[in-house]
């Protein structure tokens, strides 16, 4: 474990801030310096505690943050790490080092057998000379009997191995999980830096790249996901202006079948849902006389007509919690449908 690394590298490009095998080192890792600085600092003195909790919103960054991390723990360049071109680092982005165990949710839920596969590993020493890194990507998905296997491990962590885990809030997990690991807080990214990711990726111009991102709330990885498909976003906006501007007088029928097309989505509805509540803080904000140049949704909103002014303000503090819940309904498997039904009734019962 105590290994000689040093601050890690200047150099570095072509960051994919919506996962896989980061190309690029610390440096092309745009915001959440305090969180990069915590991980430098940790290399620099070559101390690293046995699990780090990385939380923060869905497309910030976490995923390829640990990525780049497990790559720096192991990288042979200690000056440059992640060096990207040492034997260690190409076998990691060949996902071919032995050292690296990395967990993500099937069918949106982590099962004791996943967790269960990894700590066998955990078990033996690193087979390289160096630490193993696992990370749990979107611990909160974790199944119950899976969390308690894991808590097991942390109570006890084996030497030699770093246990990551990334999740969109830290009370989505267990508080014995979380005080058992260091916590590194992600935030949204300011729009230029969102808007910067969202132009590379996407291929789109400045000003369109700015408009997304404020859309996003600077969450460029969500961003990219959403925007990948036009009609999918479309569809829920106007689903929502819908419920919002016709309220009570929205037929139950309509609205159920609006819920049923929207549930179908299934892979789209945590993005869906974020961009809700980003609708319901402008809303609010609208209410609230607030100047329309920090409303992310200005021309969205002002489809609603005169709708808006004759919604209390606090009706769009309740939907916004409405959505929250609806996510933490659909991250728990409530049905998609069901879920969607009840959110959208409540939209309608102003
Ligand atoms: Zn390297």
């Amino acid at each position: 474990m105590e290994r000689d690394h040093k601050h890690p590298g200047q150099k570095a490009i072509n960051m994919d801030i919506n996962n896989s095998t980061p190309a690029c080192g610390f440096d092309a890792i745009l915001g959440n310096s305090h969180a990069i600085n915590g991980l430098k600092t940790m290399l620099l003195n070559n101390k690293f505690p046995h699990a780090i909790l990385f939380t923060g919103p869905a497309g910030v960054g976490k995923h390829t943050t640990a990525r780049l991390f497990a790559m720096a723990v192991n990288c042979l360049d200690k000056d440059n790490a992640p060096c990207l071109e040492c034997k260690n680092c190409r076998r990691f982005n060949n996902n071919n080092y032995p050292d690296f165990i990395e967990t993500i949710a099937e069918t949106k839920s982590i099962k004791i057998e996943q967790i269960r596969d990894a700590c066998k590993k955990l078990i033996f020493p690193p087979v390289e000379d160096g630490t193993r890194v696992w990370i749990i990507v979107d611990a909160h998905l974790l199944k119950e009997h899976a969390a308690n296997a894991l808590l097991k491990i942390l109570e006890e962590p084996p030497p030699q191995n770093i246990i990551i885990l990334t999740a969109l809030g830290d009370d989505s997990l267990l508080d014995t999980i979380r005080s058992r690991c260091m916590k590194l807080y992600f935030y949204s990214l300011p729009d230029h830096m969102a808007a910067t990711i969202i132009q590379k990726k996407l291929g789109t111009d400045n000003k369109t790249a700015v408009q997304i991102a404020n859309i996003f709330g600077g969450s460029p990885g969500m961003a990219i996901a959403v925007t990948m498909d036009d009609k999918i976003i479309s569809s829920f906006k106007e689903s929502l202006i819908k419920l919002f501007s016709y309220g009570n007088r929205m037929a139950i029928k309509e609205t159920l079948d609006m819920a049923l097309k929207i549930s179908k989505m299934s892979d789209h509805l945590p993005n869906l849902l974020e961009w809700g509540k980003l609708l319901c803080r402008d809303m609010f904000l609208i209410k609230q006389n607030i100047d329309k140049k920090h409303i992310s949704m200005y021309e969205t909103i002002l489809s609603l007509g005169d709708s808006i002014h004759t919604i209390p303000e606090s009706f769009f503090l309740r939907i916004f919690d409405a959505f929250n819940e609806t996510q933490k309904a659909i991250h728990e498997n409530v049905n998609p449908q069901m879920a969607i039904e009840s959110l959208f009734l409540k939209i309608t019962d102003q």
